[in-house]
Formats: structure tokens, C-alpha cells, sequence
């Protein structure tokens, strides 16, 4: 039997950026410890009255089929904090439950895009992105951000890849890179995806882990509401990230259509997932400001350690669990020092190179162990870097 095309090319061949983690899995399996600073997991787990709520419900009941595009309890409560969060008014027809992100990213370019059509995005980038992008049987095309600029996108660069394009897919607070995306950012890509009329996807599930500057929803900028897809997850912002519920906010009649693909394709969330979710969500800010504490706590905690050395450049990490360190200095690939860091030190970090050519040179270091290991491990990695750079 043949297996589609879409299939068999979803990654685009070649490696897909997960060697180095696949490695340290492996030596864990064999009875290596390994300091794992990898993925996008907290070191917590779901709080607990967050899963007595899901148990409540789900005794109560709420076991059988949710309705497809959420609850209205949810959908209007995404709806009012959408709105209390950006200003943009926001109502339960504006809301499609999904979940989690991912599965948003894949609805959202599915609306966006026929088959063969361009779709862009930004390099350095989510892992998922491009292979998403080939889901939908869009062609995937990159624009380069650059290290020199912090990786905040430039309009102009953007707007070079963009004649022909459909969609614009960008992600601030950024997984790899920690920026936060400006007001000047912002505007200037709005303007390219209104001269070239691009759908702006944005994914903002980094949205409550925000270090400096401040979070704002390209959908609130001017002509923006009526061509910008928001995606949202209970997953970073909540410590949910098991319980694969998102959202997708976007003008009412793409919604109403993507209502009908969600009864085609995945038929809804669970609805003791969405009633906890509701219950997470009217926990307010504050236990938000809780989830997201540790990483800001260990940001700084990396800040003293990087401080006075030059070996190691750290990108500003204005937001989001993740630090892009620039190892440059060393000579080496971001691929090279990942493997050497781990076969030596035992400490498995993601290379750049695993999101994109743009990020070459550097790594991606997740916040997510504990702060006097993650402050240990950090102090390792950056007197290997210094002796890779004496020997550079
Ligand atoms: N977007 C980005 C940038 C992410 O880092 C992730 C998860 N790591 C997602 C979307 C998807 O998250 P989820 O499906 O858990 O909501």
C-alpha cells in the first residue's frame, strides 16, 4: 500500500532536531543520569486542586462528548480574559477549543492555506512548525530573524519572502530565542501582512512568561482583528501540558468553519479537561504569576552566572522557559558543543540548529529543573565553553 506523499514528507527528510535528546533519553535508559535541559515541561506538575476539579467533573459525569467547539463556560471565559488581556472585544463565537496549541497551529493554517500554497515563517522556530506547515500541504517557507538584532523579526526581511505567500505564522514570547516581540515589531509586521494581505498567525502560548517588556496580541493592532488567528494553550501558562487543551481566537465565520472541521477531525476536548481548564482560568493572574515564577527566578539566576565571562552570549530570554545561549566563541556548532557538553558533562541541552539555520552557533537552554541543579549545571556548561574558547 502507498502512503501519501503528505506522510512520508511531513519532516522534510534529513535529521529533525532531536538527536541530542534522544541520546540523553538513551544514556538515562542505560542507567546515566543526565541533566536534562531539553524540553518545554515544567519541573512541577498540574496543581492539585486543579485535578480534583477534573476528577469532580468527571465523577459528575462529564465523561461522555463534549460539545465539538468547547463548552460555553470555557469558550466564554477565553473569551473574557482574551478581551480583559488585550482590549480587543472578544466573544464566544470568537473561540474555538482545541487540544492544545498544536493542534490550533494545524486548524489554523488549514483555514489559512490551500495545498501548494506559500506559508512563512520565522527562523529560528518552534520545532513542530514546519512539518505542521506540511500537514496541510502548504509549502513551508522560512524568513531568517537574526542574532545580531536578538532575533526580533525585521518587517523588511519578511516582506521579501512574502509576494505569493497566504499566512505569516510568529511566536512572541519566542520558543527558541526568549524575545519578546516589540510594539515596533509588531506594527511592522502587521503592515506587511496587510499590504501583501497575509493571514497572521500568532502564537502566543508563552503569553503569561513575560521577563521584560510587555506581551502584546498583534490581533489588538489596527486592521489586524479581521486577519489574525491567535493560538492559546492551558499548557505553559497552567502547568497543563498533559491535558492537551488550547484555543483558536479568530473572526467569527472562520471559526464557524472551523467548527465543522474540529467535528471532522478531532471532535472536541474532553469535558472534564475543559471544566478544570475553566477552573485554572478563574484562578486570576496571580497563580499564573506562580506558574511562571520559577523561570524568572532561575533568568536571573543565569544572569549572575553569565556575568563577566564572554564565552557565552546570552540573548536578552525577555520571555518564555527557555535561554538562547551564543556559543560562537568556541568554534564550535551549537550541534557539536550539545553533543561534547553531553558526552562529557552529562547535561543534554538543545543545539540551534534544531530550529533552524538562524540559531546556528547557539543553544537552546530549557529552565526547568530545580534552581540549585539548573545553577550547577549552568556553572558546567559555561567552563566548558571557556576552555572550548581558550582552545578556539
Ligand atoms: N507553540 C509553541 C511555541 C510551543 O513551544 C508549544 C509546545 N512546546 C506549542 C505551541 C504547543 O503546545 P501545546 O500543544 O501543548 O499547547
Amino acid at each position: 500500500m502507498n502512503i501519501s506523499q503528505r506522510m512520508q514528507t511531513l519532516t522534510g527528510g534529513g535529521s529533525d532536531g532531536w538527536d541530542v535528546f534522544i541520546k540523553a533519553r538513551k544514556m538515562i535508559a542505560a542507567g546515566t543520569p543526565v541533566t536534562e535541559l531539553t524540553i518545554g515541561e515544567h519541573d512541577i506538575r498540574t496543581a492539585a486542586p486543579i485535578l480534583q476539579d477534573m476528577h469532580g467533573s468527571a465523577m459528575n459525569g462529564h465523561t461522555g462528548y463534549a460539545m465539538v467547539p468547547g463548552t460555553d463556560r470555557l469558550r466564554d471565559t477565553v473569551a473574557q480574559r482574551t478581551t480583559d488581556r488585550t482590549g480587543v472585544p472578544t466573544a464566544r463565537d470568537n473561540v474555538l477549543i482545541t487540544p492544545g496549541g498544536q493542534s490550533a497551529l494545524f486548524a489554523a493554517h488549514a483555514a489559512a492555506c490551500d495545498p501548494g500554497d506559500t506559508a512563512l515563517y520565522l527562523d529560528p522556530y518552534y520545532a513542530t512548525y514546519p512539518g505542521t506547515l506540511r500537514g496541510v500541504s502548504a509549502i513551508p517557507k522560512a524568513v531568517p530573524t537574526r542574532a545580531e538584532d536578538a532575533f526580533q523579526p525585521r518587517a523588511d526581511d519578511i516582506a521579501a519572502h512574502a509576494a505569493n505567500a497566504k499566512s505569516l505564522l510568529i511566536n512572541s514570547p519566542n520558543n527558541p530565542t526568549g524575545t519578546v516581540y516589540s510594539r515596533a515589531t509588531l506594527e511592522g509586521i502587521a503592515q506587511v501582512c496587510i499590504d501583501h494581505d497575509l493571514w497572521l498567525i500568532s502564537d502566543e502560548v508563552y503569553d503569561t512568561q513575560v521577563w521584560e517588556g510587555a506581551h502584546i496580541s498583534p490581533r489588538s493592532l489596527p486592521g489586524m482583528a479581521e486577519r489574525t488567528l491567535v493560538v492559546g494553550s492551558m499548557s505553559k501558562s497552567h502547568a497543563m501540558t498533559g491535558s492537551r487543551c488550547g484555543w483558536l481566537i479568530g473572526p467569527e465565520e472562520v471559526i464557524a468553519h472551523l467548527i465543522t472541521f474540529a467535528t471532522h477531525t478531532t471532535y472536541g476536548v474532553p469535558g472534564f479537561i475543559q471544566d478544570a481548564s475553566v477552573f485554572a482560568l478563574d484562578q486570576g493572574p496571580g497563580f499564573e504569576a506562580e506558574i511562571a515564577a520559577p523561570f524568572q527566578r532561575r533568568r536571573a539566576i543565569a544572569q549572575a552566572v553569565l556575568a563577566g565571562q564572554n564565552s557565552v552570549g546570552l540573548i536578552p530570554a525577555q520571555g518564555a522557559m527557555y535561554l538562547m545561549l551564543d556559543i560562537r566563541a568556541t568554534g564550535m556548532t551549537g550541534d557539536d558543543f550539545a553533543n561534547a557538553l553531553l558526552d562529557e558533562h552529562h547535561i543534554a541541552v538543545m543545539p540551534g540548529e534544531s530550529f533552524g539555520q538562524a540559531a546556528a552557533g547557539h543553544i537552546r537552554v530549557a529552565m526547568t529543573i530545580e534552581d540549585q541543579a539548573f545553577e550547577g549545571a549552568l556553572r558546567t556548561l559555561t567552563r566548558f565553553a571557556e576552555a572550548r574558547a581558550a582552545g578556539a
